[in-house]
């Protein structure tokens, strides 16, 4: 069973690789966004509580996500295997996903980061702003925020598994399928 962390700055293409990675692995993909944003439309209590986050490109504190990862997690007692997307994006984050999955003796096989430089990055956001009615892909300001937020609080996740020598770098420039090849392949050989 292998459970990997799909890492990057927003836009680097995690969601949309994702759907790749499940087809191929029978992965359960976990996705944080998709659950708060699942939670806005719903208008949940932790939807509307999310909201006021995301729509300005912070982070949604760590109690409310490391709780509702936690819960998420319990839902699927036989998996085969999971996909954390957009988690964990804080290193209190990338501990508590370290002792959920410790206590049910499991443990991450590898972060796999894919790499955009920021200008690729923007102009992706703001072209899926045109149609993802996501509002935090419409306004350059919290696109730039969103950026900042994760060279600021999320990139340092990143050296908690390089440490322990599971984190491995892909390109995330390309076609989506050389990126999806590239990706099936590094997990293909775990
Ligand atoms: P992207 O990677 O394009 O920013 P996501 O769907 O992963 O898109 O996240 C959208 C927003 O949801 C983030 O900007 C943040 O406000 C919130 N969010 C998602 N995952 C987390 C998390 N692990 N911790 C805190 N906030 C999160």
């Amino acid at each position: 069973m292998k459970n990997i962390i799909l890492f990057g700055p927003p836009g680097a293409g995690k969601g949309t690789q994702s759907e790749f990675l499940v087809e191929e692995f029978g992965f359960v993909h976990l996705s944080t966004g998709d659950i708060f944003r699942y939670n806005i439309s719903n208008q949940t209590e932790l939807g509307i509580l999310a909201k006021k986050f995301m729509d300005e490109g912070r982070l949604v504190p760590d109690s409310v996500t490391i709780d509702m990862l936690s819960l998420e997690l319990l839902k699927y007692p036989n998996s085969e295997g999971f996909l954390f997307d957009g988690f964990p994006r804080t290193k209190d984050q990338a501990n508590a996903l370290d002792s959920f999955l410790g206590e049910r003796n499991l443990e991450i096989t590898a972060m796999i980061g894919l790499e955009v430089p920021d200008e690729d990055l923007r102009l992706r956001l703001l072209e899926r702003g045109k149609v993802s009615g996501r509002p935090d892909d419409a306004n350059i300001e919290v696109i730039q925020k969103r950026l900042d937020t994760y060279y600021n609080e999320t990139a340092v996740v990143k050296n908690h598994y390089e440490e322990v020598g599971k984190y491995i770098s892909i390109n995330g420039l390309g076609t989506i399928e050389q990126i999806s090849i590239a990706l099936k392949s590094e997990i293909g050989h775990l």
